[in-house]
Protein backbone atom coordinates (compact mmCIF):
# COMPACT_ATOMS: atom_id res chain seq x y z
CA UNK A 1 0.00 0.00 0.00
CA UNK A 2 1.67 3.64 -0.98
CA UNK A 3 1.18 5.70 2.11
CA UNK A 4 1.54 9.54 1.72
CA UNK A 5 4.07 10.48 3.80
CA UNK A 6 3.02 13.76 5.54
CA UNK A 7 5.12 17.03 5.25
CA UNK A 8 6.80 18.16 7.89
CA UNK A 9 6.52 21.88 8.81
CA UNK A 10 10.22 23.62 8.64
CA UNK A 11 10.87 25.98 11.44
CA UNK A 12 13.17 27.75 13.06
CA UNK A 13 13.81 29.33 16.19
CA UNK A 14 15.59 32.71 14.87
CA UNK A 15 14.90 34.68 12.38
CA UNK A 16 18.09 37.25 12.32
CA UNK A 17 20.82 36.14 12.20
CA UNK A 18 21.55 35.00 8.67
CA UNK A 19 22.95 31.32 8.94
CA UNK A 20 26.94 31.27 8.44
CA UNK A 21 27.23 29.26 5.15
CA UNK A 22 29.58 26.51 6.84
CA UNK A 23 32.74 26.74 4.73
CA UNK A 24 33.11 23.72 2.29
CA UNK A 25 30.37 22.04 4.17
CA UNK A 26 27.47 20.36 1.98
CA UNK A 27 25.44 20.41 4.81
CA UNK A 28 22.42 20.15 3.03
CA UNK A 29 23.29 17.79 0.15
CA UNK A 30 24.37 14.96 2.60
CA UNK A 31 20.94 14.45 3.91
CA UNK A 32 19.66 10.98 2.27
CA UNK A 33 17.06 11.79 -0.45
CA UNK A 34 14.37 12.66 1.20
CA UNK A 35 10.79 10.51 1.18
CA UNK A 36 9.26 14.14 1.71
CA UNK A 37 9.85 17.80 1.76
CA UNK A 38 10.48 20.12 4.46
CA UNK A 39 7.87 22.44 4.18
CA UNK A 40 9.59 26.17 4.83
CA UNK A 41 7.06 28.04 6.65
CA UNK A 42 6.96 31.81 5.51
CA UNK A 43 4.31 32.56 7.86
CA UNK A 44 6.59 31.48 11.17
CA UNK A 45 9.50 32.93 10.07
CA UNK A 46 7.75 36.33 8.48
CA UNK A 47 5.92 36.91 12.44
CA UNK A 48 9.40 36.59 13.88
CA UNK A 49 10.55 39.12 11.42
CA UNK A 50 7.91 41.15 12.31
CA UNK A 51 8.21 40.63 16.40
CA UNK A 52 11.86 41.98 16.29
CA UNK A 53 10.34 44.67 13.67
CA UNK A 54 8.01 45.59 16.48
CA UNK A 55 10.26 45.50 19.39
CA UNK A 56 12.91 47.97 17.54
CA UNK A 57 10.02 50.41 16.09
CA UNK A 58 9.27 50.27 20.34
CA UNK A 59 12.74 51.12 21.27
CA UNK A 60 12.81 53.76 18.20
CA UNK A 61 9.81 55.03 19.62
CA UNK A 62 11.21 55.30 23.43
CA UNK A 63 14.17 56.94 22.68
CA UNK A 64 13.07 59.25 19.67
CA UNK A 65 9.32 59.93 19.88
CA UNK A 66 9.29 58.98 16.75
CA UNK A 67 6.83 56.26 14.93
CA UNK A 68 7.67 54.78 11.47
CA UNK A 69 4.91 56.28 8.77
CA UNK A 70 4.50 54.61 5.54
CA UNK A 71 2.30 56.01 3.38
CA UNK A 72 0.82 53.78 0.58
CA UNK A 73 -1.03 55.08 -2.69
CA UNK A 74 -3.82 52.99 -4.82
CA UNK A 75 -4.73 54.15 -7.73
CA UNK A 76 -8.26 52.53 -9.35
CA UNK A 77 -10.40 49.82 -7.40
CA UNK A 78 -8.23 46.25 -8.69
CA UNK A 79 -9.83 43.89 -6.02
CA UNK A 80 -6.19 41.63 -5.71
CA UNK A 81 -4.55 45.08 -4.79
CA UNK A 82 -7.21 46.55 -2.57
CA UNK A 83 -6.31 42.95 -0.32
CA UNK A 84 -2.26 44.23 -0.89
CA UNK A 85 -3.12 46.92 0.67
CA UNK A 86 -5.34 46.43 3.21
CA UNK A 87 -2.99 43.74 4.33
CA UNK A 88 -0.27 46.00 4.80
CA UNK A 89 -2.21 48.71 6.66
CA UNK A 90 -2.74 45.65 9.20
CA UNK A 91 0.79 44.74 8.95
CA UNK A 92 1.96 48.24 10.15
CA UNK A 93 -0.75 48.25 12.69
CA UNK A 94 0.72 45.00 14.54
CA UNK A 95 4.33 46.65 14.35
CA UNK A 96 3.65 49.49 15.93
CA UNK A 97 3.83 51.76 12.48
CA UNK A 98 1.59 54.88 11.38
CA UNK A 99 -0.06 54.04 7.59
CA UNK A 100 -1.90 56.36 5.41
CA UNK A 101 -3.81 55.15 2.39
CA UNK A 102 -3.83 57.54 -0.12
CA UNK A 103 -6.72 56.22 -2.54
CA UNK A 104 -6.75 57.93 -5.76
CA UNK A 105 -9.73 57.15 -8.70
CA UNK A 106 -8.68 54.84 -11.45
CA UNK A 107 -8.85 58.38 -13.81
CA UNK A 108 -6.18 60.29 -11.81
CA UNK A 109 -3.76 61.99 -13.93
CA UNK A 110 0.14 61.65 -14.07
CA UNK A 111 0.45 65.24 -12.72
CA UNK A 112 -1.86 64.30 -9.91
CA UNK A 113 -0.01 61.05 -8.66
CA UNK A 114 3.12 62.90 -9.28
CA UNK A 115 2.15 65.94 -6.86
CA UNK A 116 1.04 63.52 -4.26
CA UNK A 117 4.13 61.64 -4.78
CA UNK A 118 6.42 65.16 -4.60
CA UNK A 119 4.07 66.03 -1.47
CA UNK A 120 4.78 62.97 0.66
CA UNK A 121 8.46 63.28 -0.21
CA UNK A 122 8.86 66.69 1.22
CA UNK A 123 6.59 65.54 4.58
CA UNK A 124 8.94 64.88 7.47
CA UNK A 125 6.03 62.76 8.83
CA UNK A 126 6.17 60.13 6.21
CA UNK A 127 9.49 57.87 6.23
CA UNK A 128 8.34 54.99 3.83
CA UNK A 129 5.85 55.51 0.34
CA UNK A 130 4.75 52.71 -1.40
CA UNK A 131 3.01 53.02 -5.00
CA UNK A 132 0.52 50.00 -5.03
CA UNK A 133 1.10 47.79 -8.56
CA UNK A 134 0.13 47.26 -11.16
CA UNK A 135 -0.67 51.16 -11.50
CA UNK A 136 -3.57 52.32 -14.61
CA UNK A 137 -2.39 51.75 -17.70
CA UNK A 138 -2.42 55.56 -18.71
CA UNK A 139 -0.03 56.18 -16.11
CA UNK A 140 3.83 55.77 -17.35
CA UNK A 141 4.89 53.62 -14.16
CA UNK A 142 8.40 53.83 -14.16
CA UNK A 143 8.06 57.71 -14.50
CA UNK A 144 5.68 57.48 -10.96
CA UNK A 145 8.36 54.74 -9.67
CA UNK A 146 11.25 57.29 -10.15
CA UNK A 147 9.33 59.69 -8.66
CA UNK A 148 9.64 58.72 -5.06
CA UNK A 149 12.57 59.82 -2.92
CA UNK A 150 15.39 57.45 -2.69
CA UNK A 151 14.97 57.38 0.70
CA UNK A 152 11.31 56.77 0.92
CA UNK A 153 11.52 54.12 -1.68
CA UNK A 154 10.75 51.05 0.34
CA UNK A 155 9.81 49.04 -2.34
CA UNK A 156 13.77 49.59 -3.48
CA UNK A 157 12.34 50.28 -7.26
CA UNK A 158 14.18 53.40 -7.51
CA UNK A 159 17.48 53.56 -9.62
CA UNK A 160 19.86 54.43 -7.02
CA UNK A 161 18.75 51.80 -5.04
CA UNK A 162 18.31 49.23 -7.44
CA UNK A 163 21.64 50.38 -8.36
CA UNK A 164 23.29 50.02 -4.26
CA UNK A 165 21.63 46.63 -4.00
CA UNK A 166 23.69 45.47 -7.22
CA UNK A 167 26.49 46.96 -5.71
CA UNK A 168 26.03 44.81 -2.76
CA UNK A 169 25.71 48.03 -0.60
CA UNK A 170 21.34 47.82 0.03
CA UNK A 171 20.10 50.79 1.50
CA UNK A 172 16.57 49.00 1.00
CA UNK A 173 16.41 45.39 -0.85
CA UNK A 174 13.24 44.38 -2.54
CA UNK A 175 10.72 42.96 -0.66
CA UNK A 176 9.73 39.72 -2.20
CA UNK A 177 13.38 38.74 -3.10
CA UNK A 178 14.54 39.69 0.47
CA UNK A 179 12.13 37.37 1.77
CA UNK A 180 13.10 34.74 -0.32
CA UNK A 181 16.95 35.09 0.45
CA UNK A 182 15.47 35.32 4.61
CA UNK A 183 13.54 32.13 4.20
CA UNK A 184 17.07 30.20 3.37
CA UNK A 185 19.03 31.74 6.14
CA UNK A 186 16.29 31.42 8.70
CA UNK A 187 15.81 27.74 7.76
CA UNK A 188 19.89 27.23 7.53
CA UNK A 189 19.41 26.41 3.73
CA UNK A 190 22.69 27.21 2.37
CA UNK A 191 23.83 28.63 -0.94
CA UNK A 192 27.26 29.10 -1.24
CA UNK A 193 28.60 27.05 -4.22
CA UNK A 194 25.05 25.94 -4.86
CA UNK A 195 23.36 26.45 -8.41
CA UNK A 196 20.70 28.58 -8.22
CA UNK A 197 17.79 28.56 -11.50
CA UNK A 198 15.68 31.86 -11.18
CA UNK A 199 12.51 31.27 -13.46
CA UNK A 200 11.39 35.10 -14.43
CA UNK A 201 13.43 38.36 -14.72
CA UNK A 202 11.16 40.71 -13.39
CA UNK A 203 12.63 44.47 -12.02
CA UNK A 204 10.44 43.47 -9.30
CA UNK A 205 11.06 39.73 -8.68
CA UNK A 206 13.25 37.55 -10.68
CA UNK A 207 16.17 40.17 -11.53
CA UNK A 208 16.89 41.13 -7.93
CA UNK A 209 16.68 37.50 -7.17
CA UNK A 210 19.28 36.68 -8.90
CA UNK A 211 21.28 39.49 -7.83
CA UNK A 212 21.25 38.53 -4.62
CA UNK A 213 21.58 35.34 -4.85
CA UNK A 214 24.93 35.74 -6.70
CA UNK A 215 26.28 38.35 -4.23
CA UNK A 216 29.03 37.88 -2.13
CA UNK A 217 28.38 36.27 1.34
CA UNK A 218 25.57 34.24 -0.96
CA UNK A 219 27.65 32.92 -3.61
CA UNK A 220 25.15 31.15 -5.89
CA UNK A 221 26.02 30.28 -9.14
CA UNK A 222 22.68 31.69 -10.85
CA UNK A 223 21.09 30.77 -13.80
CA UNK A 224 18.30 33.35 -15.25
CA UNK A 225 15.19 31.66 -17.29
CA UNK A 226 12.64 33.53 -19.23
CA UNK A 227 9.70 33.67 -22.12
CA UNK A 228 12.67 32.88 -24.68
CA UNK A 229 14.81 30.34 -22.61
CA UNK A 230 14.58 26.57 -24.14
CA UNK A 231 14.39 23.81 -22.25
CA UNK A 232 13.84 25.27 -19.07
CA UNK A 233 12.85 21.22 -17.37
CA UNK A 234 16.62 20.55 -18.17
CA UNK A 235 17.96 23.32 -16.48
CA UNK A 236 15.97 23.04 -13.30
CA UNK A 237 17.20 19.75 -13.11
CA UNK A 238 20.34 20.62 -13.05
CA UNK A 239 19.34 23.48 -9.61
CA UNK A 240 20.38 22.95 -6.10
CA UNK A 241 17.79 25.70 -5.18
CA UNK A 242 14.71 26.90 -8.01
CA UNK A 243 13.01 29.79 -7.85
CA UNK A 244 10.02 30.06 -9.56
CA UNK A 245 8.37 33.84 -10.28
CA UNK A 246 6.79 33.19 -13.47
CA UNK A 247 2.90 33.87 -12.83
CA UNK A 248 1.99 30.54 -14.45
CA UNK A 249 -0.03 28.36 -12.52
CA UNK A 250 1.60 25.12 -11.39
CA UNK A 251 4.29 25.88 -14.59
CA UNK A 252 7.41 23.88 -12.66
CA UNK A 253 6.75 19.90 -12.98
CA UNK A 254 7.67 17.50 -10.10
CA UNK A 255 10.12 15.68 -12.75
CA UNK A 256 12.20 18.60 -13.43
CA UNK A 257 13.47 18.84 -10.29
CA UNK A 258 16.11 16.70 -8.36
CA UNK A 259 15.68 15.31 -5.04
CA UNK A 260 17.82 17.12 -3.28
CA UNK A 261 16.44 20.51 -4.54
CA UNK A 262 15.37 23.43 -1.92
CA UNK A 263 12.16 24.71 -4.36
CA UNK A 264 10.92 28.75 -3.63
CA UNK A 265 7.80 29.29 -4.96
CA UNK A 266 7.03 32.96 -5.35
CA UNK A 267 4.04 32.51 -7.57
CA UNK A 268 0.56 33.67 -6.60
CA UNK A 269 -2.25 32.74 -9.35
CA UNK A 270 -5.97 32.25 -8.50
CA UNK A 271 -7.33 29.13 -9.81
CA UNK A 272 -10.98 29.37 -9.01
CA UNK A 273 -11.28 30.04 -5.26
CA UNK A 274 -8.27 28.70 -5.08
CA UNK A 275 -4.62 30.49 -4.45
CA UNK A 276 -1.66 28.42 -6.58
CA UNK A 277 1.88 28.91 -6.77
CA UNK A 278 3.98 28.78 -9.75
CA UNK A 279 5.14 25.17 -8.91
CA UNK A 280 3.26 22.21 -8.83
CA UNK A 281 3.13 21.31 -5.34
CA UNK A 282 1.55 18.22 -5.20
CA UNK A 283 3.68 16.84 -7.74
CA UNK A 284 7.25 18.27 -6.05
CA UNK A 285 6.83 17.89 -2.29
CA UNK A 286 7.30 14.00 -2.63
CA UNK A 287 10.51 14.35 -4.68
CA UNK A 288 12.38 17.46 -2.94
CA UNK A 289 14.60 18.46 0.22
CA UNK A 290 12.20 21.74 1.31
CA UNK A 291 9.62 23.76 -0.70
CA UNK A 292 7.73 26.87 0.06
CA UNK A 293 3.66 26.07 0.17
CA UNK A 294 1.43 28.94 -1.51
CA UNK A 295 0.11 30.57 0.37
CA UNK A 296 2.01 30.39 3.78
CA UNK A 297 5.22 30.67 1.94
CA UNK A 298 6.87 33.63 0.17
CA UNK A 299 3.84 35.70 0.47
CA UNK A 300 4.31 36.17 4.28
CA UNK A 301 7.70 36.99 3.97
CA UNK A 302 7.07 39.95 1.10
CA UNK A 303 5.27 41.98 4.11
CA UNK A 304 7.71 41.24 6.44
CA UNK A 305 10.82 42.69 4.55
CA UNK A 306 8.09 45.59 3.95
CA UNK A 307 8.31 46.61 7.46
CA UNK A 308 12.07 45.53 7.93
CA UNK A 309 12.46 48.78 4.77
CA UNK A 310 9.98 50.92 6.71
CA UNK A 311 12.08 50.62 9.77
CA UNK A 312 14.98 51.41 7.95
CA UNK A 313 13.58 54.42 6.15
CA UNK A 314 12.51 55.92 9.56
CA UNK A 315 16.13 55.51 11.21
CA UNK A 316 17.86 56.87 7.89
CA UNK A 317 15.15 59.90 7.63
CA UNK A 318 15.75 60.73 11.62
CA UNK A 319 19.61 59.23 11.62
CA UNK A 320 18.77 56.70 14.37
CA UNK A 321 21.22 54.11 14.50
P1 LIG B 1 6.00 39.25 -14.32
O1 LIG B 1 6.44 40.65 -14.23
O2 LIG B 1 4.82 38.90 -15.16
O3 LIG B 1 7.25 38.38 -14.82
C1 LIG B 1 7.11 37.03 -15.15
C2 LIG B 1 8.40 36.51 -15.65
O4 LIG B 1 8.19 35.14 -16.02
C3 LIG B 1 8.92 37.25 -16.88
O5 LIG B 1 10.31 37.46 -16.76
C4 LIG B 1 8.60 36.30 -18.03
O6 LIG B 1 9.56 36.30 -19.06
C5 LIG B 1 8.68 34.95 -17.34
N1 LIG B 1 7.86 34.00 -18.06
C6 LIG B 1 6.59 34.16 -18.48
N2 LIG B 1 6.19 33.07 -19.16
C7 LIG B 1 7.23 32.22 -19.18
C8 LIG B 1 7.45 30.94 -19.73
N3 LIG B 1 6.51 30.29 -20.41
N4 LIG B 1 8.66 30.35 -19.55
C9 LIG B 1 9.61 31.00 -18.86
N5 LIG B 1 9.48 32.22 -18.30
C10 LIG B 1 8.29 32.82 -18.48
O7 LIG B 1 5.68 38.63 -12.87
P2 LIG B 1 6.34 38.98 -11.44
O8 LIG B 1 5.86 40.29 -10.96
O9 LIG B 1 7.80 38.71 -11.46
O10 LIG B 1 5.61 37.87 -10.56
C11 LIG B 1 5.79 36.49 -10.81
C12 LIG B 1 4.85 35.69 -9.91
O11 LIG B 1 5.16 36.00 -8.57
C13 LIG B 1 3.38 36.04 -10.09
O12 LIG B 1 2.61 34.87 -9.84
C14 LIG B 1 3.11 37.04 -8.98
O13 LIG B 1 1.77 37.05 -8.55
C15 LIG B 1 4.01 36.50 -7.90
N6 LIG B 1 4.46 37.48 -6.92
C16 LIG B 1 4.38 37.10 -5.63
C17 LIG B 1 4.83 37.93 -4.64
C18 LIG B 1 4.78 37.48 -3.23
O14 LIG B 1 4.85 38.29 -2.33
N7 LIG B 1 4.71 36.16 -3.00
C19 LIG B 1 5.34 39.19 -4.98
C20 LIG B 1 5.43 39.57 -6.33
C21 LIG B 1 4.99 38.68 -7.30
P3 LIG B 1 9.77 37.58 -20.07
O15 LIG B 1 10.55 38.57 -19.26
O16 LIG B 1 10.53 37.00 -21.18
O17 LIG B 1 8.40 38.06 -20.41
Amino acid sequence: MLVRPTVRAFRTSRCRPAFAPPHNSNEFSRIPTPMTAQLIDGKQIAEQCRQQVRQQADAMLQQTGITPHLAAILCGDDPASQVYVRNKEKACATAGFRSTLHRLPADVTQPQLLQLIAALNSNPDVHGILVQLPLPRHLDTVAILDAVAPLKDVDAFHPENVGLMLQGRPRFVPCTPSGVMRLLSATGIPTAGRHAVVIGRSDIVGKPMAALLLQKGADATVTVCHSRTPDIAVLCRQADIVVAAVGIPRFVRGDWLKPDAVVIDVGINRLGDKLVGDVDFDAAVDRVAAITPVPGGVGPMTIAMLLENTLTAARLQINHP
